[in-house]
């Protein structure tokens, strides 16, 4: 008749189009069986598409995913996942998987009213790649972006933020807050007598040293100006910053960069230290560079290659003659 000619025609329609379309697709029933798949659902996984024939049961299936070690990062309890992974095929869910090899795999499920599941299985390596190549090149250029090229320190730009994440957190913690500013003697008349090349060695030398002289992952070092470095140090007291600085001063002086416009005949550093803790740390902590810069400069008057502390009670200066 022509209702079964036409009933016939539009099953070899479909069948036709499960057969060409891109996508692989299969329908489970309600209990987990395999009603219908087409080739690219077997294809699209290559260790276990044998097993994904009709007849086979959803948990046979990631069975032979664990076994064959299909999809990686499976946890150590093998019956435990499969028994979820079963149990969820029965609701609507998008999935991003990734396969042994590299490749991945979108596995979008619904939920028809009669119970059975349909699994539409795309391939989307490349978009997949792509997204990852873009979110690493992003990651790249923002750590260009807060790197000073010639150190490899943090830049100004990237330093407020530091400055306000640690400041806060060492507030939060209830713990000290200590600051060294850092910078370079004479610098002028050593680019002047030496080059500027030169110049951008010995900010080199220094930044190292200054590396060298921090030890806690915590602690930041970062390019303030021309040749003017800060030291943010969290959790640490006046004290601690100032066994800081005087290790930097050793190992600069341990470089030994001859210097003949300067009075000690090498290159030195002056260096102001503040420290804040509770209060002031969570309301003002910008009173931390105004003081070590007024530190600094007071160094820099007295002579210069010293360390000064900021004071907080009473007399305004700890000194320390340095190297
Ligand atoms: P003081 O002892 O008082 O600190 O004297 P100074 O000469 O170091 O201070 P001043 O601020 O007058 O000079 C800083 C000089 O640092 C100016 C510039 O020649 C030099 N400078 C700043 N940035 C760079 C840089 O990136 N590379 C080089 N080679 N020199 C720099
Ligand atoms: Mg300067
Ligand atoms: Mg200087």
């Amino acid at each position: 008749t022509a209702l079964e000619r036409e009933l016939r025609e539009s099953k070899n329609l479909l069948s036709h189009a499960m057969a060409g379309m891109s996508d692989g697709i299969a329908m489970y029933d309600s209990k987990g069986f395999i009603l219908f798949c087409n080739d690219q659902y077997r294809n699209a996984f290559p260790l276990s598409g044998e097993a994904r024939v009709v007849g086979a049961h959803i948990s046979d299936i990631l069975r032979r995913v664990v076994e064959t070690g299909e999809r990686p990062g499976i946890p150590d309890d093998v019956d435990g996942w499969i028994k979820a992974a079963t149990a969820s095929l029965h609701s609507n869910k998008d999935e991003e998987v990734q396969l042994h090899n590299g490749d991945w795999r979108s596995i979008r499920t619904r939920l028809a009213e009669d119970g059975t599941a349909m699994a539409v299985v795309s391939d989307i390596t490349a978009t997949k790649q792509a997204e990852i190549a873009l979110r690493l090149s992003a990651e790249q250029l923002k750590s260009l972006a807060e790197t000073d090229g010639l150190t490899g320190m943090v830049n100004r730009r990237a330093f407020d933020e530091a400055f306000a994440r640690e400041t806060a957190g060492s507030a939060r913690r209830n713990t000290p807050f200590s600051l060294l500013m850092v910078d370079i003697d004479r610098f002028k008349a050593y680019n002047d007598t030496y080059g500027h090349p030169a110049g951008d060695q010995c900010l080199r030398v220094v930044s190292k040293c200054l590396r060298q002289s921090v030890s806690r992952p915590a602690d930041i070092v970062a390019r303030y100006g021309g040749e003017e470095f800060v030291v943010f140090l969290p959790d640490t007291s006046a004290k601690g910053a100032m066994i800081v600085a005087e290790q930097f001063a050793r190992r600069l002086a341990q470089e030994n960069i001859a210097h003949s416009g300067s009075e000690f005949a090498r290159v030195t550093a002056s260096i102001g230290i503040s420290c804040a803790t509770g209060a002031v740390l969570r309301t003002n902590p910008n009173r931390l560079l105004t003081e070590a810069d007024a530190a600094l400069y007071d160094a820099k008057t007295q002579g210069r290659n010293r360390i000064l502390a900021h004071s907080p009670n009473g007399e305004r200066h700890a000194m320390k003659e340095a190297g």
